[in-house]
């Protein structure tokens, strides 16, 4: 999913006119510093990560000064969060918060309701799993009509709301119902807003997260990939969505698996299908193997989206051998795969990767057309001295074989970096 960071989503409300507390993002403790004089009252200094409890994790403090920004946005920066380091703080100003109020829109899949749903607690800023079922209300939202005033009343009302704030609280949920809308969010979750001394409603906090099938039509947004990342896009991922934004035929998805170098032990993994690519993490697992990124070409794609998987794969650096992960009875037509990995090792192997470990398993529909396409596409660099001289081809007998698989793998790739250790590489 397309998720956005605290300050980005916050943005887009404020565009859609709601109120959101005054402030901007830094990445330094002096860029922090300058805002918080420009701000001119006591800020909040909020580390920016997809992360949730972050006032728990320490990464959100208050403070009265400047000069107090720039000491704990310096700390705040310093950290890494559930694994991601903190590269960018939002500072705003303090608020005056007088109660802490929770909602999120987000889609009921239950089959009574396919529809966005609101949900409303005057137990705002805690987790909303620690907040109790019977104060937590709940209303569907039609998804033509977006949310109606008086739903909004009645499950304000439900939930305590006094009568004279019913129509300032249902206004500002509609709001957001609309901006729900127009930004196509899968989620928007406000946590807490907050109510004001002055009796005013804000935004304290926003999770936003756009419908990936929806990016499209969402140029504003700058999104490069709408897909979940661990982080920042790397080279790999930009490929790997490029090769799925422009050919739609079944699934030709790679990415990154969050390595900051593709190291030792690492291997091109190209299963195929979801579970599959699970029964091919326990071959490589069990042997102490590593998979260099994640890939997946299922549902029937055309050779061409194969090949471009196949051969980003099998052009990281470094690699110790590459697995084509068939551990199942695919019933896609392999001939596809057949095709799209022999013109692929045939580029590959000779000029840039000779000897490379090749562990091809490929089952199911077509099965014997395609493991005959493989082994005559390739029988030429498969002589014992030649490049393919450890590709091997494996079939049905071994469909759920993760043992054999992954000890081909780790025996092939031991050879291989022997080789590569005497020849000095
Ligand atoms: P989360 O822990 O990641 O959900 O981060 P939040 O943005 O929700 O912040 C956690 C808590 O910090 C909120 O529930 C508030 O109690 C408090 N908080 C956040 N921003 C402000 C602010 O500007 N002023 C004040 N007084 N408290 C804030
Ligand atoms: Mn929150």
């Amino acid at each position: 999913m397309a998720k956005f960071l605290e300050f980005q989503g916050k943005e887009w409300l404020r565009k859609a006119g709601l109120p959101v507390p005054h402030g901007r993002v830094a990445s330094t403790p002096e860029e922090a510093k300058q805002i918080a004089e420009e701000i001119g009252k006591p800020v909040a200094v909020k580390g920016q990560v997809q992360a949730g409890g972050r006032g728990k994790a320490g990464i959100v403090k208050l403070v009265n000064t400047p000069d107090e920004a720039a000491v704990v946005a310096a700390e705040i920066l310093a950290k890494t969060v559930g694994g991601t380091p903190v590269q960018q703080v939002l500072i705003e100003e303090k608020l005056d918060i007088k109660k802490e109020y929770y909602c999120s829109f987000v889609v009921n899949g239950a089959r009574e309701a396919r529809s966005p749903m609101l949900m409303f607690s005057t137990e705002g800023g805690m987790d909303i799993e620690s907040v109790p079922e019977e104060l937590l209300f709940k209303v569907n939202i039609d998804p033509i009509n977006g949310l109606q005033i008086y739903d909004a009343i009645d499950v304000c009302a439900q939930a305590g709301i006094p009568a004279q704030d019913l129509s300032k609280f249902a206004s500002f949920l509609t709001k957001l119902s609309q901006a729900y809308k127009k930004y196509d969010c899968q989620t928007l979750e406000i946590n807490p807003f907050i109510m004001t001394g002055s009796g005013d409603l804000v935004c304290a906090d926003c999770k936003m997260e756009i419908d990936n099938s929806s990016v499209g039509r969402h140029p504003e947004f700058g999104i490069s990939i709408a897909r979940d990342l661990p982080g920042a896009p790397t080279e790999l991922d930009l490929i790997g969505w490029s090769i799925e934004e422009t050919d739609a035929r079944g699934t030709g998805f790679l990415m990154n698996m969050g390595y900051d170098e593709v190291s030792p032990g690492c291997i091109g993994y190209h299963p195929i299908g979801g579970g599959s690519a699970m029964m091919g993490l326990d071959a490589l697992n069990q042997v102490g193997l590593k998979p260099a990124n994640y890939a997946d070409t299922s549902g029937n794609p055309v050779g061409s989206k194969i090949y471009r998987v196949a051969k980003s794969v099998l052009s990281q650096p470094n690699i110790d051998g590459y697995l084509l992960g068939g551990f199942m009875m695919a019933n896609q037509e392999q001939w596809h795969h057949a095709h799209a990995i022999v013109k692929v090792l045939r580029e590959i192997l000779p000029t840039q990767k000779p000897g490379l470990p090749c562990v091809l398993l490929l089952c199911g529909n077509r099965e014997d057309e395609s493991l005959e396409i493989l082994r005559k596409g390739l029988a030429d660099l498969m002589t014992p001295d030649g490049p393919g001289k450890r590709i091997e081809i494996y079939g049905k007998e071994h469909v759920t074989d993760t043992k054999f698989i992954g000890q081909r793998l780790f025996v092939l790739s031991q050879e291989y970096r022997a080789e590569k250790v005497a020849q000095g590489k």
